[in-house]
């Protein structure tokens, strides 16, 4: 096991910047995920930390040594792509093996390593059979499998749920997590899903368009995002957003909207009257009541073990999510109420937090 150190990278293709300096600390047996939107540069970095791609600038160390011009097959890790990449003409337990026998390893050896993750991974009984005859979940631990073997210093994943259905991804979530709570091997993972992110990893890495947007433990990106980018991508339903204006006339704080609604909040900066801001309040933090924001309901969604109401406040819609059944349909005026101790406030202008 190790650290690694992804210290001020960058990347371009062909002139064209795509990673403008990105610094990633990873601890030893950590769990971290990258995440963010398509384009932003998470497989590039995890492709540089593989040796698959050359760094542009900065450096890359696993454990105490720098990577950057170390071959892929001299840096000790093991990835899982999301394809598997399987050679069809072998069986599971030749898969998995493959990577020793390269090595020259003798076959005692490769049996008895092979069997041990095939243990793991409950993969016993398929040792004998093709790629070809497996389910697309079966195969998804093959891969994995072979990761295991090698016995690497570092995991990489690279969107290797992405290919299977819902109830398989989240039946795989857990093995992976479990995988690492039991092999607490330094693990990087790529995913543009939050919920894989939020459950899965020990950090979370938020990058978009080629930048670091935020680091920090799943839960303390989602009770405490640095800016409206984090607090819009983490969290499902997203965090409603209102534009709002501060006021700060020595009473109680609000946020008023064009429409007039006042939404609460418990402090604001005192020299912020009149101050343009957005207002964000996560959809399970406003509370159906009989005062409030009046809001209309657009569209009402019961999901069974609870209803997503969508409503218009003014020319702004929010959403809002309630365990608990409300008789409501499209087109009734309901009053929602914002916890203002759970709100959060952004500058309109830069997205930052205040
Ligand atoms: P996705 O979730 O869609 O895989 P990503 O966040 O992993 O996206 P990357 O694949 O890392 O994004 O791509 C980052 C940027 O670099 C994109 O703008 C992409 O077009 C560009 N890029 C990636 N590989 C190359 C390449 N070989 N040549 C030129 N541009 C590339």
């Amino acid at each position: 096991m190790a650290s690694v150190q992804i210290h001020d990278v960058r990347k371009s293709f062909g002139g064209f910047e795509v990673l403008h300096g990105v610094t990633v600390p990873i601890e030893d047996g950590e769990f971290v995920v990258l995440v963010g939107p398509s384009g932003c540069g998470k497989s590039t970095l995890l492709r540089m930390l593989a040796g698959l791609e050359k760094i542009t600038a900065g450096t890359i160390s696993i454990g105490e040594r720098v990577v950057n011009d170390v071959q892929p097959k001299e840096r000790d890790i093991a990835m899982v792509f999301q394809n598997y990449a399987l050679y069809p003409h072998m069986t599971v337990a030749q898969n998995m093996g493959f990577s020793l026998k390269l090595r020259g390893a003798d076959q005692k050896t490769i049996d008895s390593k092979v069997r041990r993750a095939a243990d793991i991974l409950d993969l016993g009984k398929l040792l004998d059979r093709y790629p070809r005859q497996l389910s697309g979940g079966q195969r998804q631990r093959v891969a994995m499998g072979r990761a295991i073997v090698r016995d690497p210093q570092v995991f990489l994943f690279d969107e290797p749920l992405s290919n299977l259905d819902a109830k398989l991804r989240v039946a795989m979530r857990t093995e992976i997590k479990e995988l690492h709570q039991r092999l607490k091997t330094t693990t990087v993972y790529v995913t543009h899903d939050q919920i894989e992110a939020m459950t899965m990893a020990d950090k979370i890495v938020v990058m978009q368009d080629g930048i670091v947007e935020q680091i920090g433990a799943p839960l303390d990106l989602y009770d405490r995002p640095d800016n409206k980018f984090v607090a819009g991508f983490i969290g499902s339903p997203a965090m409603n957003f209102l534009d709002g204006t501060l006021k700060v006339n020595g009473g109680q704080p609000y946020v008023e909207t064009a429409s007039g609604a006042r939404l609460p909040i418990t402090a604001a900066p005192g020299n912020g009257n009149g101050r343009p801001v957005s207002y964000g309040i996560r959809p399970e933090h406003l509370d159906f009541a009989g005062s409030g924001i009046a809001a209309e309901v657009v569209v009402v969604e019961p999901t069974g073990s609870e209803t997503q109401i969508v409503a218009r406040v003014g020319d702004q819609e929010v959403i809002a999510v309630f365990r608990e059944r409300h008789p409501v349909a499209p087109g009734d005026l309901i009053h929602l109420q914002p916890r203002a101790d759970v709100a959060h406030l952004f500058d309109k202008e830069s997205g930052r937090r205040i």
